[in-house]
C-alpha cells in the first residue's frame, strides 16, 4: 500500500527509518460552489484517495524533501522558507512547518518522502491533501496534540491555508483543507464559511444502493485564473451595491428585489447562482437527513445549470459529462470545483454505475475529447497517521 510505499522512499533518499507515516485525503464538493468567498455554505466529503507523507523530526531547522510525483530532493531551511520559497511542490510542503510556526507553535525541520494517491490538478485538491498529510505529521512528531480535537484540527487547517495562499502563493478559500482535516467516513462536511462552524451530514450512499461517480474530465483551459478573479469581483460589486458585507446576507426570499436593484444583467446573473447555490446547499442537507436521494439529485442539476448559465463557469466537457451521466440513468449531475476544467459528479443507483461510466466515455469519444478517468467514490476519513 501506499503508506509502506512512502515509508520505503524514505528509507531509499535519506538512509533511515521515518518516525511514522501520516496522510490526508482529496476532496470532492457535494454542492455549494464559488460560495466560500462569498461568505456562504459548501458541503465537501474526503475522497478514498489519499497523499502519504513519511516523517523524520530534525532539530537543525533543515527541510528535505521528496515526493514520489516530484522531481529529485528539494532542500531548504525553515529561516528560508517565505512567500514564494521554495519554489514548486515544495512549497506546499515547506509553508506548513512555516505557518505554524507563524502561528505560535513549536516547530523545527524534518526529512519527509510523499507519495500522492490524489490526481494532481484534477480539482479534487492533491494540494491540500498533500499539505494536510505533512501537518498531521508535523503536529505528531512535535507533541502539538493538534489532531486530537476539532479545534486543533481546524487549526491546522488554517495553517494549510496559510501555507498556500502565502508560500505557494495560489488563492485557495479554505474548503479543501477543512474537508482533509475535518470530514468522516460516511458523512459529508457542512461547511459554513461566514462563522466558520461546521456540521457532519450523513452521506453513507452504500447504504441506500447508491454511488458517486466522479469524472476527471482531464480538460484544460486558460485564462482561468482571470476569471475566478472576475467571479470574485463581480460578488463584490453586487455586494457593495446592495449593501451588504456579503451576498450571504441576501436570503433567497429576498432575491428578486435583490436583482432588481442591481445595476446590470451581468451582475443579476453571478449574484443569483450564489444566493441560489447557498440555499441549495440549506436544502441539500435536508435532503440528506431525510434520505431523500432523489431530491439530491435534482439539486445537483439545477447547480449545474445556474453554474452553467448564470455564473459561467461551466466547459463543453463538464456539459458533456452531466448530460451523459443523466441521460444513462443518473438521480443527478454536475460540474464541481472551481470550473473551466477538472472534475464532475453523478449520483447513480449502484447498478447503473458502469452503464453511466460508459456512456460518459462514449460521449467524450464521440465529440473527440480526451478519455476522462472515472471512478466511483465513498465519503472517507479524514488526515491521521497510518504507521
Ligand atoms: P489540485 O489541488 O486540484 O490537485 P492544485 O493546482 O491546487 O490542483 O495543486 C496541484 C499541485 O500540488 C501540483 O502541481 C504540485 O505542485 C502539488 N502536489 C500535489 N500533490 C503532490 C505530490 N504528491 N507530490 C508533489 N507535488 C504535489
Ligand atoms: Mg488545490
Amino acid at each position: 500500500m501506499t503508506a509502506q510505499r512512502a515509508a520505503e522512499l524514505f528509507r531509499e533518499t535519506f538512509g533511515e527509518e521515518p518516525e511514522g507515516v501520516w496522510s490526508a485525503p482529496g476532496r470532492v464538493n457535494l454542492i455549494g460552489e464559488h460560495t466560500d468567498y462569498n461568505g456562504g455554505l459548501c458541503l465537501p466529503i474526503a475522497l478514498p484517495h489519499r497523499t502519504y507523507a513519511a516523517l523524520r523530526r530534525r532539530d537543525d531547522g533543515r527541510l528535505r524533501m521528496v515526493s514520489a510525483q516530484g522531481d529529485g530532493l528539494v532542500e531548504t531551511s525553515l529561516d528560508e522558507v517565505g512567500p514564494g520559497s521554495p519554489e514548486g511542490w515544495a512549497a506546499y510542503v515547506a509553508g506548513v512547518p512555516w505557518a505554524l510556526a507563524r502561528a505560535g507553535h513549536e516547530v523545527g525541520g524534518f526529512d519527509v518522502a510523499v507519495d500522492g494517491g490524489v490526481p494532481l490538478g484534477a480539482g479534487l485538491s492533491s494540494s491540500a491533501a498533500l499539505e494536510c498529510a505533512v501537518a498531521a505529521a508535523v503536529s505528531d512528531t512535535g507533541g502539538l496534540g493538534l489532531l486530537d480535537s476539532t479545534r486543533g484540527r481546524a487549526a491546522l487547517a488554517a495553517a494549510c491555508v496559510e501555507a498556500e495562499n502565502t508560500v505557494a502563493q495560489a488563492p485557495t478559500g479554505g474548503m479543501d483543507q477543512s474537508a482533509a482535516l475535518l470530514a468522516s467516513a460516511g458523512h459529508a462536511l457542512l461547511l459554513d464559511c461566514r462563522d466558520h462552524s461546521t456540521e457532519q451530514v450523513p452521506f453513507d450512499l452504500d447504504a441506500h444502493g447508491l454511488a458517486l461517480l466522479v469524472v476527471d474530465t482531464r480538460a484544460e483551459h486558460a485564462l482561468v485564473d482571470g476569471q475566478y478573479a472576475e467571479r470574485r469581483d463581480s460578488c463584490e460589486r453586487a455586494a457593495r451595491e446592495l449593501g451588504v458585507s456579503t451576498l450571504r446576507e441576501i436570503p433567497l426570499e429576498g432575491l428578486d428585489e435583490a436583482l432588481s436593484s442591481l445595476s446590470g444583467d451581468l451582475l443579476r446573473r453571478r449574484a443569483r447562482h450564489v444566493v441560489t447555490e447557498i440555499a441549495r446547499v440549506e436544502a441539500a442537507r435536508e435532503a440528506l437527513r431525510a434520505d431523500d436521494f432523489e431530491r439530491l439529485g435534482e439539486l445537483f442539476l439545477e447547480s449545474h445549470a445556474s453554474m452553467r448559465d448564470d455564473f459561467e463557469i461551466s466547459v463543453p466537457e463538464l456539459d458533456t459529462a452531466v448530460t451523459a451521466a443523466t441521460g444513462a440513468g443518473a438521480l443527478g449531475a454536475r460540474m464541481t470545483g472551481g470550473g473551466f476544467g477538472g472534475s464532475a459528479i453523478a449520483l447513480v443507483r449502484r447498478e447503473d454505475a458502469d452503464a453511466a461510466r460508459a456512456a460518459v466515455e462514449k460521449a467524450f469519444a464521440d465529440r473527440g475529447f480526451t478519455a476522462p478517468e472515472c471512478f466511483v467514490v465513498s465519503a472517507s476519513d479524514p488526515a491521521g497517521r497510518d504507521l
